[in-house]
């Protein structure tokens, strides 16, 4: 289980800046205690909890790289060919127990071992010419080592493979299984609860009363949490009730790692999530300096015997993937024990002006085009407005003004972070 200090994030509740937000998560936030020790093919996605460490070289042997014919590089003659007798033929895995002999080529298949003190150097079949299964005719200019692997080329025993803290890929798996080991052992799934709130937001596929809307938010909270390696809890959709929001946050606080939802974190009358988190813990940071995703709490609710982070993402539908990939995905790979560097951003040309408030961040959706010149432009998406869904379904991801620009001359150079990069 999460243990946070009742005061881990606190701050004084004025606008916070978003790098500062996450520079206070990193300080902060500590990753989830429990491990599990679970087979190559499961762990896929999942974060390893410890570094791991080569017990063996690989590849363990000097092999043929090729299909070929191995020699003395010391028996080639410097001129532009030698013949060599053929001495017999290696195949991977099995092993030539004869020792080799000088003056000899040996026929020698892709990975089979070298004999200990033989040949040194590979010639591929294409390169040779066979005189009937007696004798090979090589060319000359072939270098010493030529088409041989070395043992601990690759991964040398004692060698860290993998640090602790990384997000597992399919390659590190490979590698994983390539030194031997049959099972990881990485960081539990983190627990998190996931509701929506809204008198007004309905399941889809159930008819709709006048005033009412489909909450987009909580499907698409479901799979970012997924995609991140959670167990998400799927609490339904909340009224806009304080009791009954205080209620659900209590009850789930005892059994997961985090505790999120959508809607109800802003000043109307009915947001009451704020108070509800605040009356049985602390909000801390209140209110992000990035534009969509301005209304946005992070804080901590406690239990008998520990404290669970709470995080309130606001109810517009594009404030919602846009805080979820540039704050709550951070701050979930913390607890998870990730040491998953941020995403990169790729420097693209603007295709539009702006103007914007100072001491605000903003993400535009925009779409990439390539230009005459092989660069990319990004071009707005769609209307930018925070409850405008299309727009962020037909981007390619999010074009970044920092705090401290007023203007966006079209033609100048903005960050871009492709969702494909983080989704
Ligand atoms: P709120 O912060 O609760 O006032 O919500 C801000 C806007 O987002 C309102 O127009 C809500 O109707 C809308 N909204 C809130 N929750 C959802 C949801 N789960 N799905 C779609 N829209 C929502
Ligand atoms: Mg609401």
């Amino acid at each position: 289980m999460t243990q946070l200090s009742e005061d881990c994030f606190a701050h004084d509740g004025a606008l916070m800046p978003l790098d500062e937000a996450l520079a206070l998560v990193k300080r902060r936030v500590s990753p989830v205690s429990g491990v599990e020790t679970i087979p190559l093919v499961s762990a896929f996605g999942r974060i390893l909890a410890s570094d791991l460490t080569a017990s063996t070289d690989v590849p363990p042997h000097a092999n043929s790289a090729v299909d070929g014919y191995a020699v003395y590089y010391d028996d080639l003659s410097t001129g532009p060919q030698t013949v060599l007798p053929l001495g017999g033929l290696i195949a991977a895995g099995r092993p030539f127990l004869r020792p080799a002999q000088r003056g000899q080529a040996l026929r020698v298949l892709t990975g089979a071992m070298m004999p200990a003190g033989g040949p040194d150097t590979v010639f591929m079949q294409e390169d040779c010419t066979v005189d009937g299964e007696k004798s090979v005719s090589f060319p000359g200019g072939i270098e010493r080592g030529a088409n041989l692997r070395l043992p601990g080329e690759d991964i040398v025993a004692g060698d860290t493979v993998l640090s602790g803290g990384r997000k597992l890929r399919a390659a590190d798996l490979a590698l994983v299984a390539a030194v031997g080991c049959a099972e990881l052992e990485v960081r539990a799934r983190l627990r998190v609860a996931l509701f929506s709130t809204g008198d007004e937001v309905q399941e889809p596929g159930t008819a709709l009363a006048p005033g009412q809307i489909y909450d987009s938010n909580r499907v698409a909270l479901q799979v970012l949490l997924t995609s991140l390696g959670c167990t998400v809890s799927d609490l339904g959709i909340l009224g806009d009730d304080l009791e009954v929001t205080a209620q659900m946050i209590a009850k789930a606080a005892r059994t997961h790692d985090l505790l999120i939802s959508s809607g109800g974190v802003s000043v109307g009358d009915e947001d009451h999530v704020r108070d509800a988190v605040g009356g049985q813990g602390r909000i801390d940071i209140w209110r992000l300096a990035i534009k969509p995703g301005r209304p946005l709490i992070l804080g901590t609710v406690k239990t008998d015997s520990f404290s669970v982070p709470y995080l309130g993402l606001p109810g517009n539908p594009a404030a919602v993937i846009v805080t979820f990939l540039k704050f709550a995905r951070p701050l979930i790979l913390q607890l998870a024990g990730a040491s998953e560097p941020p995403p990169r951003l790729y420097p693209v040309k603007a295709g539009f002006s702006q103007r914007k408030k100072k001491r605000r961040r903003e993400y535009v959706r925009c779409v990439l085009v390539r230009d005459s010149n092989e660069g990319f432009v990004a071009k707005k998406a769609g209307r930018q407005g925070a409850g405008i869904l299309s727009a962020v379904s037909a981007a390619d991801g999010l074009v970044e003004l920092p705090e401290d620009m007023e203007y966006l001359k079209p033609g100048s150079t903005v960050e871009f972070m492709p969702f494909n990069e983080v989704e």
